[in-house]
């Protein structure tokens, strides 16, 4: 686009902007379209996964920038102002988020808080006007999360959760060996993730905040894969728990095995803990052959295998950036994301299934 048409252009884009704030999507995919629109992301939540892993990555992006700050530290606003050069008007803390609505720069909320405040989060963003992209477990309970969905669809606005595995080639990859059965049929899925959890007073051990332990924060990863190469919601699970260190787990759980049937005949062995070595790894056994990836479920470096001793292994991604650039091209193409509420919410529905067959020995049908 020539200057002075562009100048025309961003000006009559503004005007339209201010007159009628129900335009903005279309403002938003016509500069898109001029090549001249990032989606804006405001961070709400500033801890571990934004500080090492989602603002690094955002600059690594095609489709997005990082254009705003939502925190409870006013020392960590300073830093990030200077470090991201963010402009005082988009700095605000969870008690000022009303006015997102007042900034245009920000097109998106990334919900990056304890787990129980994700709903006030994202309802906070999807009424002054935001899309939302929300960490992963989408709350720390079942009842939560339906209204998230509700309040993003009640603004028009798109809720997609931080399913970053979905967007990482190498699990891409043993999707599509999975659905064109190219070794064979799924028979038997294996998958684990667990580490040992250092730091006792965190909110990961605070039912309040978390909701559970290792299942909610990193068994999740384990169930999803069984759901996405299948390709197919389980219809019976069952569930055992032990717990070695009661003091630390008094509020949460420890290590789970836990067992599903898929209705195209699949079963899945899987597990979690926070007290034993770091494990992160799927394995999918077919009627002639498998396939599967270790490590799988980490930031970097995940590695695939299959029984033909063909290569799995793709191009490695900043798999934070790819979700991120899906979400943006998303809410500029006003297509759907592949991992939105409903999607969350189906996750935390199983994992309730699998704590209620932890407490009542039994297995429960979805
Ligand atoms: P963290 O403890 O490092 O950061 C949490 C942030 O929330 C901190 O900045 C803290 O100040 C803020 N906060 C606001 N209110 C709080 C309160 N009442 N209590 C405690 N902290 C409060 O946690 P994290 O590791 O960044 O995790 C944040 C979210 O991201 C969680 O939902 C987690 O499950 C998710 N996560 C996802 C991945 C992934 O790979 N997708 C990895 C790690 C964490």
């Amino acid at each position: 686009m020539k200057n002075q048409s562009r100048r025309k252009f961003i000006r009559q884009s503004s005007a339209a902007a201010i007159a009628a704030p129900f335009l903005s999507t279309a403002v938003t995919r016509a500069l898109a379209q001029a090549g001249e629109k990032k989606i804006g992301f405001a961070l709400c939540g500033l801890g571990n996964l934004s500080t090492n892993q989602i603002a690094p990555a955002l600059q690594k992006t095609e489709h997005c920038r990082l254009a705003g700050i939502i925190t409870g530290t006013p020392a960590k606003a300073e830093a990030w102002k200077a470090k991201y050069n963010i402009p005082d008007r988009s700095i605000y803390n969870y008690d000022t988020m009303s006015k997102l609505a007042d900034n245009a720069d920000i097109d998106v909320v990334y919900v990056v808080t304890p787990n129980a405040l994700h709903a006030e989060h994202t309802l906070k963003a999807a009424k002054a006007g935001k899309h939302v992209l929300c960490e992963k477990p989408m709350e720390a309970t079942v009842e939560k999360c339906q209204p998230m969905i509700d309040a993003c669809k009640a603004a028009n606005r798109m809720l997609a959760i931080g399913y970053r595995c979905q967007f990482e080639p190498n699990h891409l990859e043993c999707i599509r060996l999975a659905r064109e059965k190219t070794l064979g049929d799924l028979r038997i899925i294996e998958a684990e993730f667990g580490f040992p959890i250092a730091d006792p007073n965190q909110w990961r051990l605070k039912k309040t905040l978390a909701g559970g332990g290792a299942l909610m924060d990193v068994g999740i990863y384990a169930l999803q894969s069984t759901r996405y190469l299948t390709g197919e919601e389980p219809i019976l699970v069952s569930a055992i728990e032990t717990k070695t260190d009661a003091v630390k787990f008094k509020e949460v759980d420890e290590s789970i095995v836990w067992q599903l049937k898929f209705p195209g005949g699949v079963i899945a062995h899987c597990s979690t803990t926070y007290n034993a070595s770091a494990r992160g790894k799927f394995m999918a056994t077919t009627d002639r052959g498998w396939f599967g990836m270790d490590p799988a479920f980490n930031y970097g470096g995940n590695r695939g295998k299959r029984s033909d001793g063909q290569d799995i292994n793709q191009p490695r991604v900043d798999q934070f950036a790819a979700e991120m650039d899906d979400f943006a091209q998303c809410i500029l193409n006003q297509r759907p994301t592949k991992v939105p509420g409903e999607e969350g919410l189906r996750d935390m529905k199983i994992l309730a299934a699998i704590y209620e067959s932890i407490s009542t020995g039994r297995s429960i049908k979805l």
